[in-house]
């Protein structure tokens, strides 16, 4: 299906544009795994600071494995995505108990631990364990689907699975097998983008491509998606003495773990904001709008109302209350409430 050609085109060409990646000098599993995780979803340039503090805080596996939650979701704040925060302590722990300390080095094994789907536990097993096992992500299906002149639906878990049985028929092993998967990646990050014009001039893999001639423009192609889903909510900024309210999140429920403003279903009026702060078991002194804002999931978007409502004193069940400074640096709050988290600041 795929060019025995790939690889010696690839990793030549890799091995003189590389760039110097903090995870790619001394990629051990622990540095390895811990790269992939925070770069699905997320640009290269914004993980280097992320990936640098979280080892500095947490320089073993066995230090993430005994993490406390709220560092570790403080280390995470504003990367989003947090189950991927806490699969990571999770995998960290599975670990130290059922494989001794050591990172495992089987593929079966790699992906059996927890938030570690195919394409990370196939980059892992190619970097760091010289395996021959591809890692598909959205730029690796963009790349061969364009170098077939493949119009089907990119998007498609079939054409996903085909991809990668037909890399594997092709893939090396050894040092080989990572860097090719680093090529990959490289590749698509530089030269067949995403957005913007492919650069087939400077491409090694041109002389296969059947894309190559302005085909590009309509592969990948992806089926048109469903609208996302629309929930309103009232966000209540109860300030007492001071500190303003916040609840932590069901550690099942989306953005679990984290904390958030107190917030209801639906759009309510001030009317029924005080009421409901009354219910809350404060005792408000009034209720003032100060604006909406937006927060899109993958699904998913909340409208947000919000208002501010000045209290008489501390109060109410499951909330504890916190300053400006600490809402500003000690709580992990959910980035969807970051326009209100920013008028705290804004509003001293
Ligand atoms: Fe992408 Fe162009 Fe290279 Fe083909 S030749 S793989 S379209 S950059």
């Amino acid at each position: 299906m795929f060019s025995k050609d790939i690889p010696s085109l690839l990793s030549p060409w890799y091995r003189k544009v590389a760039r110097p990646l903090p995870w790619r000098e001394n990629p051990t599993p622990y540095r390895v795994w811990l790269s992939e995780i925070m770069l699905q979803q997320t640009r290269v340039e914004a993980v280097i600071p992320y990936y640098q503090r979280f080892l500095s805080v947490f320089p073993t596996l066995a230090a993430l494995a005994e993490a406390e939650d709220a560092l570790l979701m403080k280390c995470w704040e504003g990367l989003g995505y947090y189950s991927r925060a806490r699969n990571l302590k999770k995998a960290a722990v599975t670990v130290m108990t059922d494989f001794g300390g050591v990172f495992p080095s089987r593929y079966e094994d790699i992906l059996s631990l927890s938030g570690i789907g195919e394409y990370t536990a196939g980059a892992i097993g190619s970097i760091a364990f010289g395996l021959p096992t591809p890692a598909v992500d959205g730029n690796v299906l963009r790349i061969l689907a364009r170098l077939l002149g493949d119009g089907r639906d990119v998007l498609s878990p079939a054409l996903k699975k085909e991809y990668r049985q037909g890399l594997l028929a092709i893939y090396p092993s050894g040092k080989a097998a990572g860097e090719l998967t680093q090529a990959f990646m490289e590749l698509g990050q530089r030269v067949c983008t995403a957005s913007g014009t492919p650069k087939c001039a400077e491409c090694p893999l041109a002389s296969l491509c059947a894309s190559k001639d302005g085909g590009y423009a309509a592969i990948p192609y992806r089926a048109p998606k469903k609208a996302r889903k629309i929930e309103k909510k009232t966000v209540l900024l109860l300030l007492c003495d001071n500190a303003f309210a916040l609840s932590l999140r069901p550690a099942e429920a989306l953005l679990g773990g984290l904390w958030e403003f107190p917030n209801v279903e639906g759009h309510l009026s001030a009317q029924e904001v005080f009421a409901l702060a009354r219910d809350l078991g404060l005792s408000p002194l009034g209720a003032e709008a100060i604006g909406e804002a937006k927060h899109i999931f993958t699904h998913l978007e909340w409208h947000m109302r919000g208002f501010l409502v000045p209290c008489e004193k501390k109060g109410g069940e499951n909330l504890v209350f916190a300053t400006d400074e600490d809402i500003q640096k000690k709580y992990a709050i959910a980035s969807a409430f970051r326009f209100f988290k920013k008028f705290i600041a804004e509003n001293k």
